[in-house]
Parts: C-alpha cells; sequence; structure tokens
C-alpha cells in the first residue's frame, strides 16, 4: 500500500477507535458508573470485602406440606420457561460449573460502586429512554421493600398491572408471590422486590436481549446495594439473565448457586404457578431451603 493511503486508513481506524471509546464512555454515563470511578475504593479493599465470610443461620425443622396460602390456583399468563435449553438435560450444577472457566459471567465481573443506594440508582435511571420499552410504558417499576433486606426476589418484568401501579408484582401472580412470603414467615415489607426490566414489555412478552442488557446493570446496583444473603429467581429470565446461562428453569430450579456475595435459588415464576399449580410442591421445596438457610419458620397455620 502506498504511504499516503496507509496514513489515510491509519487516520480513519483512530477516529473509530475514538468513536467507540466515546460511545462505551457515554454508555457508562448513562448506567451512572461516573460517579463510581470518581469515588471507588482501591481495588484490593473491593477485594477483600468480596471475600469476606457470611455467616447465616440454619434450621432444620421445616415442614414439606404446601402451606394453604400457596394452594390456591387460578389461571394466568403462560408459563416465563420458554427460553432455548442448550445445557445438557441431565446437569444440575453450580455456576461456576456451567460458565467456562475462561469466561466469568459478565455480572461477577462488574466491579460494585462503593455507597451506592437504591435512591442514586433511581436517580441513575431517570425518565429512562434507554432501549424501546419506554414507549410502551405507564411507570417504570424500580422495586419494592426493605432497603437492607436479607431476601430479596428477582422476576421478570412488569405486567399490565405493575406498569399501572408502579409496584412490582401486585397483579395475580403478585398475590401468589405474597403468599409464598407470608407462607415463608415474612411480610412483603421484609423482603425486596424487583425485575430484571423495569418497563411493561408488549403484551407480557419475554423482554429481549438488548433490552435485558440495557436494564439489568440497574438490576445489579441494586443487589449490590441491597446486600441480600439470597437472592430468589423467579422463573428463566431472571435465572438466566443473573447465571448468564441458557440453562432451562427446570434444571435450575432447587440447586444454590454463589452470585456476588449471595447464595441464589432458582425457582418456578408464580405465573407458571398459577397455571401449573401441580408445581407448588417442587416451589415449596426451593423456598424451604431459602428459610433454612435464612433461619425462618413457616408461618403457624
Ligand atoms: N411478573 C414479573 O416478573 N414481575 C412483575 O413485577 C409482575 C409480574
Amino acid at each position: 500500500m502506498d504511504p499516503a493511503k496507509r496514513a489515510s486508513v491509519g487516520a480513519r481506524s483512530e477516529t473509530q477507535l475514538e468513536e467507540q471509546v466515546k460511545d462505551w464512555l457515554r454508555y457508562g454515563e448513562d448506567l451512572g458508573l461516573g460517579p463510581y470511578y470518581r469515588d471507588r475504593p482501591p481495588l484490593h479493599a473491593i477485594a477483600e470485602s468480596a471475600a469476606a465470610p457470611q455467616t447465616v443461620a440454619t434450621s432444620s425443622a421445616i415442614p414439606t406440606a404446601v402451606p394453604a396460602a400457596m394452594t390456591a390456583a387460578a389461571a394466568g399468563r403462560a408459563p416465563a420457561s420458554s427460553i432455548n435449553v442448550a445445557a445438557s438435560a441431565s446437569q444440575k450444577s453450580p455456576a461456576a460449573a456451567i460458565l467456562p472457566a475462561t469466561a466469568p459471567s459478565l455480572f461477577e465481573s462488574i466491579e460494585r460502586i462503593a455507597c451506592d443506594t437504591l435512591p442514586r440508582i433511581r436517580e441513575d435511571i431517570g425518565d429512562c429512554a434507554r432501549c424501546k420499552l419506554h414507549k410502551g410504558r405507564t411507570k417504570i417499576v424500580f422495586g419494592t421493600g426493605n432497603p437492607s433486606a436479607d431476601l430479596m426476589f428477582v422476576g421478570e418484568g412488569p405486567g399490565r398491572d405493575e406498569d399501572l401501579s408502579g409496584e412490582p408484582f401486585v397483579g395475580r401472580a403478585g398475590k401468589l408471590l405474597t403468599d409464598m412470603i407470608k407462607a415463608m414467615g415474612l411480610q412483603r415489607e421484609d423482603v425486596y422486590i424487583a425485575n430484571v426490566v423495569k418497563c411493561r414489555p408488549p403484551e407480557n412478552r419475554l423482554p429481549e436481549k438488548d433490552e435485558i442488557t440495557t436494564c439489568s446493570p440497574f438490576l445489579m446496583r441494586q443487589i449490590d446495594a441491597i446486600k441480600p444473603k439470597v437472592i430468589c429467581t423467579l422463573g428463566s429470565c431472571s435465572a438466566q439473565t443473573l447465571l448468564q446461562t441458557a440453562q432451562g428453569i427446570s434444571k435450575l430450579r432447587g440447586e444454590w448457586f454463589d452470585f456476588r456475595g449471595a447464595k441464589l435459588m432458582p425457582t418456578y415464576h408464580p405465573a407458571y404457578l398459577l397455571r401449573n399449580p401441580g408445581a407448588k410442591p417442587e416451589v415449596w421445596k426451593d423456598l424451604q431451603k431459602v428459610m433454612a438457610v435464612l433461619g425462618l419458620q413457616p408461618k403457624k397455620r
């Protein structure tokens, strides 16, 4: 290549690179990461706090019968578990075994924002128009509950009732979730409830990949700010998003995973239970594992 042409190609790729870097910076700014780079503690401090052991109480005296609160059944939305199952059907193993050793989960590798808070995260979301879901939404459904909850539930995305009220899980599936929480001996206010995407997908379809990629960093920040001991993911979307796997929910549920210092238990979505009440005993088993870790006793009848 003649030197003049080579110089012009070199200049063009430098401009492209500069544009790419600017795009990344804008994206980071949109996600509210700017303050992190200003305020973050030294990396060794982050590593030490992530490595600190957690102590949790355990309880063995938990009955196996499905509580009455969870047995009322009604017809509901289609099951959320329609994403392809890529991994082997017999595999029931921790996330570390699902993920290739050379490729840590996107989320495991995101550093924590020092002293992040829920109000700050909500402020960073603002009147969001980062993805196409904003076009059809009435209200952003940020999340509700105890900001320092030991237990956090993560659903998929708001439905019609949530979109109108701005609160997660207030429709029929939400009522079943509330019953599940009560059966565990807790109130809704004791736990924190959030979703992978904060705006309602049209016709309650599954959130699409670009929507999840855009919105889930805010969920990550919520998890980091709340620091729950246990995260219970509801349905395939939230389990697959947090664990960065294509494994189906029926293979993931009931197994413990480590997730950024918390224990993560995937279980079925309450909307799935409304259509498949026969799956309730399995969910109750999953919830009992959560209760054992948190030292909870089931609600007395
Ligand atoms: N389903 C979800 O996944 N989240 C909600 O908030 C409501 C229904």
